[in-house]
């Protein structure tokens, strides 16, 4: 059949990334999309899941927008690629840039355009360094990032990771990039109301010196690190800490930025103005590959003092169709006030978890800030017991959540942790939050009967 084609046509000719290959090699594919509607994708054989995490976070919009499409096909029909490099231009990369900035918060005032979020971190990285650089500062190189941090798989955005596990694929590092030991969950004091509670990222600065730092990044929400969202005053707390010690702030808003939280940005949750913002992912809701980076106009009005070649760019930097499905998506999001759908879909979301917390005795830490969510699972709540190692709790559970037509997320990198991730496209309604949390609640039943 197609499938079995297929399938060992992957197997044997397509190396996959974040997959084990030797299993993979075993195994084959687990699933082959085909098609794609609203919160639901098909496979190859048929069946529907609830994407429900917006597949890599980043199809806010849903699968099979119609809008959208039309939009990349106009454009290519007219223009599909022209440069940005050497002096060149092109509309929808001019428009998007306009009104990306405008739904920005504060000062921030241009975009450097990349095509994904690694690129987009790594250019940050960059720029806040070329920016002390120009500022006759070039010892300020360092970026200081933080525990369970997700940034990217370039070898800067990849280093800045604060997840282990992805520190496991080969060995080149950035050597100017230092990890804090600094925690969302826990902000190293675990009181909230301790007004040091950045003190772990106040002390790596300390060591380092603040002559030697460019920037500090951070996930206003950490995603792939597993749902953790900073403690309110946090991030201001953060921005303060690098104001006193002229550091840079550069928030990764790759997964956050355009309304995953229930804001335009995760930022304004707190109130944050950061000095670079890392976007890509919801820019385009995944129709296009697109990302960039808004910075202050502190920054922008240095860098065009610059009377030399801005050496750093991508082919795709700008890339007149991905602009255009950008223009677009932003677009809808505004006509369609996907926002306050989002902000009216974190109360559905949380009356579910409250559901889940009364039913099982395994549910914990449940949380959501707009439509990214989550929860853990433990042994035993109460007496704050992790489960065995060797169950594998967030797997079992997301595995049970896939048969039954659901696909989640899970994070388990961090030994004795057991994290479900929940982010559905930012169109989901109340009737299909209920169907997650329906299915999530008759998995965890039928986990718990497996491990009695
Ligand atoms: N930053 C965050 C917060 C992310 O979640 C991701 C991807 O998941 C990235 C950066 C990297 O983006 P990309 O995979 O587009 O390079």
């Amino acid at each position: 059949s197609k499938v079995d084609e297929l399938k060992e046509l992957d197997k044997k000719y397509y190396l996959h990334p974040t997959t084990v290959p030797k299993a993979f090699i075993e195994n084959g594919p687990k699933i082959i999309f085909s098609e794609g509607n609203g919160i639901r994708v098909k496979d190859i054989n048929g069946d529907t899941y609830i994407d429900g995490v917006s597949m890599l976070w980043n199809v806010n919009l849903g699968h099979g927008q119609k809008e959208l499409a039309d939009a990349a096909r106009k454009q290519m029909t007219k223009l599909a690629y022209g440069s940005s490099f050497y002096g060149y231009s092109n509309e929808p990369a001019v428009r998007l840039a306009e009104k990306v900035v405008s739904l920005a918060p504060g000062h921030l005032s241009a975009i450097y355009y990349t095509s994904g979020g690694s690129e987009s971190n790594d250019t940050a990285f960059k720029l806040a360094r070329f920016y002390w650089h120009l500022k006759g500062k070039p010892n300020k190189k360092k970026i200081i990032s933080i525990s369970n941090s997700y940034h990217g798989a370039t070898i800067g955005a990849g280093t800045a990771t604060g997840i282990d596990a992805f520190h496991s694929f080969a060995g080149s590092k950035d050597s100017d990039v230092i990890h804090a030991k600094a925690h969302l969950t826990n902000c190293e004091s675990g009181d909230k109301s301790d007004p040091n509670y950045e003190k772990s990222i106040r002390y790596t600065i300390e060591k380092e010196g603040s002559d030697a730092i460019a920037a500090v990044i951070m996930e206003p929400v950490q995603g792939a690190g597993g749902i953790h969202i900073a403690p309110d005053g946090y991030l201001k707390a953060v921005k303060n800490l690098c104001e006193e010690n002229n550091i840079l702030f550069i928030a990764d808003e790759v997964i956050c930025g355009f309304g995953r939280t229930g804001k335009m940005f995760g930022v304004e949750n707190w109130d944050v103005v950061p000095d670079l913002m890392s976007v890509a992912k919801g820019i385009t809701s995944g129709y296009s590959q697109l990302g960039g980076v808004l910075m202050s106009e502190e920054i922008r009005n240095t860098l065009v003092e610059y009377d030399q070649i801005l050496g750093h760019g991508f082919t795709y930097s700008g890339h007149p169709t991905a602009c255009a499905v950008g223009l677009k998506n932003l677009e809808i999001i505004e006509r369609d006030h996907i926002v306050e759908n989002v902000k009216n879909m974190e109360q559905e979301l949380k009356k579910g978890f409250k559901y889940l917390e009364e039913n099982h005795v395994n549910v914990t830490k449940t949380r959501a800030l707009g439509l990214i969510s989550g929860f853990d699972l433990q042994q035993d709540r109460d007496a704050d017991i992790p489960f065995d190692q060797s169950i594998r709790a967030a797997q079992e559970v997301a595995e049970e959540c896939y048969k039954r037509k659901l696909i989640l997320r899970t994070a388990d990198f961090e030994e004795g942790k057991n994290i479900i991730a929940i982010a559905p496209p930012l169109i989901t309604t109340k009737e299909d939050i209920e169907e997650i949390i329906n299915i999530i609640d008759e998995a965890i039943t039928a986990f718990e009967k497996k491990i009695k």
